[in-house]
């Protein structure tokens, strides 16, 4: 007997390869965690604030929509500006709020299990009173203190850590915080129906090993808790109650992609040069310290981007110079003399970290907002205690600086400034950093970065090219936006003319640069990048053999003048088939 299963198919962006077969946890929409702690006597006062801090986000994102319906006119509108007005009134001096607190301050609970247990002891004495205009005000106090647990809990506490090993995780959304959470011996994939494939909760599941299809519709709707589930991480492709036969053949696949990888594994210690002799770069991108082991596996030259965001994840308050120094040096001594590229922390658009954006509103940390190094310049007070613990750190193997989101040479002048104030303080406090400080460098990412790159390359040490915001920036495109994720064209003629622009500054000014965005580890791009002139490429460490494979194929003279035809060109879909075409041929 064979067929038990339906075989119920979904397709969406398969944003993290890999073949995974095991037990769905859906994860329903709207449902939200409470963790609930006891804290310590002495936290009280700093847990009240964080509630304080948490209403008041609150306040002003209802402001927000307060000022929305004010534009609106109409019966509908009125309803709004009366319902506003009312959660308003339920954020200021309110029951909610007090009795939260008291909940904070006489039964030591933390702020999201004091809302979330006020707001259940409200509904009971609401029910209690069997009136259906009091029975729907309660929707509207339940829908207020969500918005306060949510911005609370935008650093959720290990939301998935009571899954059983073999689990797949089926959501609506997953932030990059929250996948950061993922064990990948516990939850082997997951599947979302929001989320675009350049987007960081992508990245993230790259960087985790973890596969993954993000914007899959349908998907919450049709998959229960305990379904056997297939994700092909490649294809985008979900299978709810496979078949057997589509069990079987999956199990063939994963097979497949297990042997191939074995083969790759052989070439970690030949050199990454080309048939014709160029030696090229191959640097690892690390998203979190757990990845160390893979960079090593795969020989990586050095670490070209430590994206220092998971520092600062997951928690309620900031990290201190010591703990940060502490974790960049076992990453630089784990890399035993090789370069460490740090980048300082690079919160806002679609990375959120509540420690830092947390008194935010959601257009204030857009992409368009203050993200990067603006709010790090905005708050250079912590910007110079990451400084201070990266310049530590580079005491202990080479070390170099990058800055994020550039837009403007001034930028690279103030966080220079606060990089000087950070050495001098150290040196006075005789703490040991290098005699000579580590390079500054600076992203470019940004279109108008790109195209004043000579001006920046002359204040800057060295240029890393992201080619995932150049590429949302300069085709309006939002990378972690499923329904514009078939737009995002990295071969788009403006993105090609930008990247090769600066690279060519980076040259003419004498500095070194490399790409660091998620083209980077695509085979099928090496090619052309190195034909434009680059000749380092830093990427997730899963790929730095599979782009060693490629260029040990690879002619690069001929990948010169196939970028020099490609560049003549005005159409994205011609670049790819020129493209395409050499990669058949080489
Ligand atoms: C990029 O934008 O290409 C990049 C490498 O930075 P991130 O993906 O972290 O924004
Ligand atoms: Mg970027």
């Amino acid at each position: 007997m064979e067929q038990l299963g339906k075989d119920r198919q979904f397709t969406g962006l398969g944003v993290s390869p890999g073949i995974a077969i095991g037990i769905a946890h859906v994860r329903e929409t709207g449902v939200i965690d409470v963790p609930e702690y006891v804290i310590e006597a002495d936290t009280i006062e700093a847990e009240k604030a964080r509630l304080s801090k948490a209403v008041k986000v609150a306040q002003r994102q209802i402001r927000r929509f307060q000022g929305k319906a004010a534009a609106l006119s109409g019966a509908a509108a009125e309803e709004l500006v009366f319902l506003f007005d009312a959660y308003q009134q339920m954020l200021g001096d309110s029951r909610l709020v007090r009795g939260a607190e008291q909940r904070i301050e006489i039964g030591r609970l933390n702020a999201e299990a004091a809302v979330h247990n006020e707001v259940s002891e409200i509904a009971e004495t609401f029910l209690a009173m069997d009136d259906a205009y009091i029975a729907s005000r309660l929707d509207d106090i339940r829908e207020v203190a969500n918005r306060i647990i949510r911005n609370l809990t935008r650093t959720p506490i290990k939301p998935f850590s009571a899954l059983p090993a073999g689990s797949i995780v089926i959501t609506e959304q997953l932030t990059p915080a929250g996948m950061a959470q993922l064990d990948p011996s516990v939850v082997i994939a997951a599947a979302a129906t929001l989320g675009g494939a350049e987007g960081h909760t992508a990245i993230m599941a790259r960087a985790l090993g973890i596969p993954a299809v993000l914007g899959v519709p349908d998907l919450m709707a049709e998959t229960h808790n305990g379904d056997t589930v297939i994700i092909d991480g490649g294809s985008g492709r979900v299978i709810v109650d496979p078949s057997d036969k589509t069990l079987d053949k999956y199990k063939r696949r994963q097979s497949d992609m297990i042997d191939a990888r074995r083969r790759l594994a052989r070439l970690r210690d030949q050199p990454s040069v080309s048939r014709d002799g160029t030696d090229f770069g191959l640097f690892a991108n690390v998203e979190l310290p757990m990845e160390m082991a893979m960079v090593q596996q795969a020989g990586a030259r050095g670490i070209g981007l430590l994206r220092s965001e998971f520092l600062f994840m997951n928690r309620a308050r900031l990290p201190s110079e010591d703990e940060q120094y502490e974790c960049l040096r076992d990453l630089v001594e784990a890399m035993a003399g090789r370069t460490v590229t740090i980048r300082s922390l690079d919160v806002g658009a679609d990375k959120e970290v509540g420690a830092v954006t947390g008194d935010l509103d959601d257009s204030a940390a857009s992409a368009l907002g203050l993200r990067g190094i603006r709010l790090s310049l905005l708050h250079r007070d912590e910007l110079e205690t990451q400084f201070r613990a990266i310049l530590r750190a580079a005491a202990h193997g080479p070390v170099r600086i990058l800055l994020p989101m550039v837009s403007a040479v001034s930028e690279v002048h103030q966080a220079r400034d606060v990089l000087m104030r950070a050495a001098k303080k150290l040196r006075r406090r005789k703490v040991k950093i290098p005699a000579e400080l580590p390079p500054l460098g600076v992203m470019i990412e940004v279109p108008g970065a790109a195209l004043a790159a000579d001006s920046l390359a002359r204040v800057s040490d060295f240029f890393a090219i992201g080619s995932n915001d150049l590429t949302m920036y300069t085709l309006a495109i939002d990378r972690a936006n499923e329904h514009v994720a078939h737009l995002f064209d990295p071969l788009h003629p403006g993105v090609l003319r930008l990247i090769q622009f600066s690279t060519a500054a980076a040259q003419r000014a004498g500095i070194p640069v490399s790409i660091c965005g998620e083209i980077a580890g695509d085979p099928r791009y090496t090619a052309l990048l190195t034909g434009l002139g680059l000749r380092e490429l830093s990427m997730t460490p899963s790929s730095i053999l599979k782009v060693k494979q490629r260029i040990i194929g690879m002619d690069a003279r001929a990948a010169t003048q196939r970028a020099q035809l490609i560049m003549d060109q005005t159409d994205a879909g011609r670049i790819a088939t020129l493209l395409d075409d050499f990669n058949a041929l080489a």
